[in-house]
C-alpha cells in the first residue's frame, strides 16, 4: 500500500479524523488497509469552508453544483468490497470524482487512479485539491463516465459514485479479467451492485441499499 503523509493537517482535524475512523470500525469497516487510507486523507480540505467543522461526521455533505461529497462509511464499504480477497485495487477508474475526496482515498491504495467528472468546475476543484494534497497519482478527466475511459482501459477496478438506472453497458467491458466494478443502481430504491469479470464472463452480486445522486448523461 502507498501511504503518504498529506499536508494541511491540523491537530484538531487529526483528532476528529481518528474519531471518524473509530465510527467506521463500529459500523463494520474491517479492512485496516481501507481504514488507514481513510485516516490519511484530510476530508476537511474537500468540503466548503463553512462546513469544515463537520468534515469528519459520517454523513454526505454538499460540495457545490447540487452534488455531495460521499459519506465516509459508503466510501469505506465500497472499497472494502473491491479489495476483499484481492492483493490490491490495481489500475482503478472512478466515475463521478466530484471534488476528489474518494479519488484521494483510492490513491492511498493504488498507484494508478483515473477519475472522470462530468461537471467542469467540480473537476477544476478536484484538480486544485489534489495539488493541495500533493497527490500526483490521480489523473482527472472531464467527460461522461457512462462511457468509461476507453483510452486507459482495461481496469482492475471501477467504482461509480452516482446511481445509474441500469448498468452502463460500456463499463463491464472495460474490466480486465479478474476485475471488479461496483456501482449504485436504481432510481427510487438504490442498491450496490458488484460485477466481476471472470474467464467465463460476468458475475453479479446485489449488496446493500444506498442513496446516491443520479448518474447523468453528457458534460457541463
Ligand atoms: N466521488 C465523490 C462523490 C461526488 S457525488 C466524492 O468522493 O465525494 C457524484 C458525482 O458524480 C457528482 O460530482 C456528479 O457530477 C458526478 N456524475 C454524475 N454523472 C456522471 C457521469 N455520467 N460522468 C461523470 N461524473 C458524473
Amino acid at each position: 500500500m502507498t501511504y503518504r503523509h498529506l499536508s494541511g493537517i491540523g491537530m484538531t482535524s487529526q483528532r476528529t479524523r481518528a474519531r471518524m475512523i473509530e465510527r467506521l470500525r463500529e459500523r463494520g469497516v474491517r479492512s485496516e488497509m481501507v481504514l488507514s487510507a481513510m485516516a490519511a486523507v484530510p476530508r476537511h480540505v474537500f468540503v466548503e469552508e463553512a462546513l469544515a467543522s463537520r468534515a469528519y461526521e459520517d454523513t454526505a455533505l454538499p460540495l457545490g453544483m447540487g452534488q455531495t461529497i460521499s459519506q465516509p462509511y459508503i466510501v469505506g464499504r465500497m472499497i472494502e468490497v473491491l479489495l476483499s480477497g484481492r492483493a490490491g485495487l490495481g489500475k482503478t477508474l472512478e466515475i463521478g470524482a466530484g471534488c476528489g475526496y474518494q479519488a484521494a482515498v483510492l490513491a492511498q491504495l493504488t498507484n494508478e487512479v483515473y477519475a472522470v467528472e462530468r461537471i467542469g468546475p467540480l473537476l477544476e476543484k478536484a484538480k486544485a485539491n489534489m495539488r493541495k494534497l500533493q497527490q500526483f497519482n490521480v489523473r482527472l478527466k472531464h467527460g461522461d463516465g457512462q462511457l468509461g475511459l476507453p483510452e486507459a482501459a482495461p481496469f482492475d477496478t471501477i467504482i461509480v459514485a452516482a446511481a445509474a438506472s441500469r448498468v452502463p453497458p460500456a463499463l463491464p467491458h472495460q474490466l480486465a479479467e479478474g476485475g471488479r466494478l461496483i456501482l449504485p443502481v436504481g432510481t427510487g430504491e438504490q442498491y450496490l451492485l458488484l460485477i466481476e469479470r471472470t474467464p467465463q464472463g460476468f458475475t453479479e452480486s446485489r449488496l446493500d441499499g444506498v442513496r446516491f445522486v443520479p448518474l447523468l448523461s453528457g458534460t457541463e
